[in-house]
């Protein structure tokens, strides 16, 4: 207290009377100590940081200002009174080491920042300055502390926002290259520990069939508590669904569908195992439901060591993250039903043919170490086809399914079976008995299915099948071989009328029909005998004309018009199909650039190619040549070709499509949905429309799930820029589904069949001219 001299002025009580400014100037100032002191104190009482001045050695307050009074709520006298250790949480001694340590170094300390709770609201952030004074023989500390909550309280939004936008981040990385759901589980709470420093994080997904949550992943969790919460969600007491007294927080986010929060768990202690969480160091938490669909699916818990951690700006921040959670596992469900699709027939539920084939592979191994035989049966549905024309769709698809149903009775092992056509099924029977025979258990298997009753709606339907068999090891030691042989052994039984027939090796040689039908298709390709007529595919938003499919029709003499499923096969069989192929595609190029020609406003052909000619070294060449013919040719062609084709050879297929579309010609995916293999290649290849397989157009309109599918695949399509063609499209029902689903356009009997060129000219083609 030595600038004194400083001091420039007195300090009244209250404004100077006016008059009387003169005489005061004149008189000299008082510097006495009791002046100088008054000054001090009242210039203490003007700031709004709080003082105090502490006698060291009798540890008792000499004086506190107005902000000390006011920031603890006391009078003067009372602060006097409570002492210097009443403020603070720490007892006489404690507080006398602290002074000392000041008083030893003779300097300030380092400010301090002290969190003290308040008597009306949230706790204060407090920043502590303490000066040694020497005077005399004592020491007296001054402490000036200082109110830095809202600072403080900024600077924490700022770390916490940082901390959120981390994590933020790091989801989004995640989701674009996560593949499973456990893995989109897990990381997500890693990073909630790593880039969001959250302590605990769990991921809780609500069970529909058990209706109750179930955790399924966390970090930093305490064993206890885990087992505590799973406990919890999964006992009676458990209602994640609609609102209920008692839910837990993480059942309330569920069914509220929105952000539950709780920013101080020690003062409002109702999450349950509130004491433990605090014990492990939580003192805030947030449950934010996961949502896909509007549907709260689970639920992302995150658990701060920090007070009042989950604000507006932290929670909205949060919910996008939740938000791009949810967005992944939709993704993730699309890829499993597409994957599934891929591996399982969608009408029985039974594997398709290609999973059944792995399963066989796997079986034979074992036979092959265990030394017994294996036998692979292929059945066929007789009549199925005259039932399902005659019946309907709908018993025909119910039939199938109560086949499958008797034939996992008999196999007694779902797994041993498939479907592998519209009514074909396989078994394998994984070990046959050297005693056993074959024969009388299959004459014993198919006369019981023959007398069996199928009830479809108010009939009572008994049908009976045809098998045909292979035996490993004698009849192939390879999955495909010994399947191909059961189904030759099959096509032999039909044409021979035996209920059954073991495979045997003359059956794979030719047959003598096989040799007939060839040589009368040269002399179709002699006589030009086939012809093309074109089915109109419309749009499903204008209902105009946008193009048309050739398919191909072999005018027999005789007989008349004869459908491809007839001979195309022994075309491929015996390489003709290039020949047929390529006069298919000079025609189509024809009867386009002749539209145009004549005044018709032409539309698109799509054309159908055979995988044989795709894989033809001189397809791409050959389509050049065609299209160089005219300018406009390539606009008028678009190429199908179906799906597991394209599958078989990925890379070769990426290479030529590309190839084909760089001259302009259009490429569509036919059949699809039927080989579908993975999911990351159709992003790849270069295509510009899927067409739905007719098998899914069909179920769409009394299965949620194929409706579904549909769904998915033309959501699919458009995310990868492709058009979506919905094939064998014959009711009015399943137009108005296809138009609600986004498809584009429709191809099928309820707008046309294939018609000779001149009547589609007549019917569907504009003149513009
Ligand atoms: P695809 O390419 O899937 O052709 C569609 C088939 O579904 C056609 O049978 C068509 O007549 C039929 N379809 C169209 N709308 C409906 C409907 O609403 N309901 C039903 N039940 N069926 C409908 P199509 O003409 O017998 O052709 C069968 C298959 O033969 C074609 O299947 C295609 O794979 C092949 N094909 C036809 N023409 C050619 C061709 O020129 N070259 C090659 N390589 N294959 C061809
Ligand atoms: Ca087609
Ligand atoms: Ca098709």
């Amino acid at each position: 207290m030595n600038s004194t001299s400083e001091v420039q002025g007195v300090v009244r009580e209250g404004p100077p009377p006016m008059d009387s400014t003169h005489s005061l100037m004149s008189t000299p100032i008082d510097m006495s100590e009791t002046s100088l002191q008054k000054v001090i104190l009242k210039a203490l009482d003007a700031s709004v940081d709080a003082f105090y001045l502490v006698d060291r050695t009798r540890m008792k307050i000499i004086h506190a200002n107005d902000a000390a009074c006011r920031m603890q709520g006391l009078t003067r006298e009372q602060l006097i009174e409570r002492g210097p250790t009443g403020a603070l949480a720490l007892s006489k001694s404690e507080l006398e080491q602290t002074y000392d340590a000041i008083i030893a170094t003779g300097r300030p300390a380092k400010p301090l920042e002290i969190l003290r709770p308040r008597p009306d609201g949230p706790p204060a952030w407090l920043e502590l300055r303490r000066h040694p004074v020497q005077i005399g023989e004592h020491w007296v500390i001054v402490t000036v502390v200082r109110d830095v909550t809202q600072a403080k309280q900024a600077q924490n939004r700022i770390t916490y926002l940082n901390r959120v936008y981390a994590m933020l981040s790091g989801i989004n990385t995640l989701i674009v290259r996560v593949r499973t759901r456990t893995e989109l589980f897990d990381s997500a709470c890693q990073i909630a520990a790593s880039d969001g420093d959250f302590p605990m994080a769990m991921i809780a997904m609500v069970d529909r069939n058990l209706m109750k949550i179930v955790p399924v992943a966390s970090v930093g969790m305490p064993a206890d508590i885990l087992r505590g919460l799973k406990e919890r969600f999964a006992s009676d007491e458990a209602r994640p669904v609609g609102p209920a007294q008692g839910q837990t927080m993480a059942e309330r986010a569920v069914s509220e569908k929105r952000a539950i929060v709780n920013n101080d768990i020690k003062h409002n202690p109702s999450a349950i195992y509130a004491k433990r969480h605090i014990e492990a160091g939580i003192r805030a938490m947030a449950m934010l439901p996961i949502a896909v669909g509007g549907e709260a699916v689970g639920v992302l818990a995150l658990y701060a060591r920090e007070v009042d951690f989950f604000h507006e700006d932290e929670l909205k921040l949060l919910s996008q993250l939740t938000h791009d959670i949810g967005f992944a596992l939709d993704h993730l469900d699309q890829q499993e039903r597409l994957e599934y699709l891929a591996c399982y027939d969608a009408l029985t539920g039974l594997a398709n043919r290609s999973l059944f084939l792995n399963r066989v592979a796997q079986y034979m191994r074992s036979a092959a170490t265990g030394q017994h035989r294996m036998a692979l049966y292929v059945i066929d549905v007789e009549r199925f086809k005259n039932i399902n024309d005659s019946l309907g769709q709908n018993v025909g698809d119910s039939l199938l399914r109560q086949i499958a149903q008797w034939l996992s009775r008999n196999a007694g092992d779902v797994n041993l079976l498939a479907r592998i056509g519209p009514d074909q099924f396989a078994l394998l029977q994984p070990v046959v008995q050297e005693s056993e025979s074959l024969v009388d258990l299959l004459e014993a298997r198919l006369s019981q299915f023959s007398h069996h009753a199928f009830r479809l709606n108010d009939t009572v339907l008994r049908i009976s099948a045809k098998a045909g068999v292979a035996v490993f090891p004698s009849d192939g030691t390879d999955a495909d071989t010994l399947f191909k042989h059961a189904e030759a052994a099959l096509k032999k039984a039909k044409l021979s009328g035996d209920r059954f027939l073991f495979y045997n090796p003359s059956m794979t040689r030719h047959v003598a029909t096989q040799v007939t039908l060839e040589s009368q298709l040269r002399q179709a390709i002699d006589n030009e005998e086939f012809v093309l007529h074109y089915q109109p595919k419309i749009s499903l938003t204008t209902g105009k004309v946008t193009g048309a499919e050739a398919l191909i029709r072999w005018n027999e003499p005789g007989v008349g018009l004869v459908a491809p499923a007839h001979f195309i096969p022994v075309l491929e069989e015996t390489g003709l199909i290039q020949h047929v192929g390529s006069w298919a595609l000079r025609q189509v190029i024809a009867d386009y650039l002749r539209w145009r020609a004549t005044g018709f406003e032409a539309v698109r052909i799509a054309l159908n190619v055979s995988p044989l000619q795709l894989r033809h070294k001189d397809f791409i060449a050959e389509v050049q040549q065609v299209i160089a013919i005219d300018s406009a040719a390539a606009g008028g062609l678009e190429l199908e070709i179906t799906e597991n084709v394209l599958m078989e050879d990925v890379k070769r297929s990426i290479a030529s499509l590309q190839a084909v579309r760089d001259m302009g010609v259009r490429i569509a995916i036919d059949d699809f949905g039927t080989g579908f293999s993975s999911l990351a290649y159709l992003a790849k290849l270069p295509v510009d429309t899927l067409k739905i397989d007719r098998s899914f157009v069909v179920g769409m309109a009394d299965a949620a799930q194929e409706l579904a599918l549909v769904s998915t695949i033309v959501n699919l399509a458009h995310a990868l820029k492709l058009s979506v063609v919905a094939e064998g499209v014959e009711t009015q029902e399943q137009s108005r589904l296809l138009r609600l689903l986004g498809c584009d356009e429709m191809q099928g009997f309820l707008v046309s069949k294939a018609v000779p060129i001149d009547s589609f000219e007549a019917t569907y083609l504009q003149r513009l001219v």
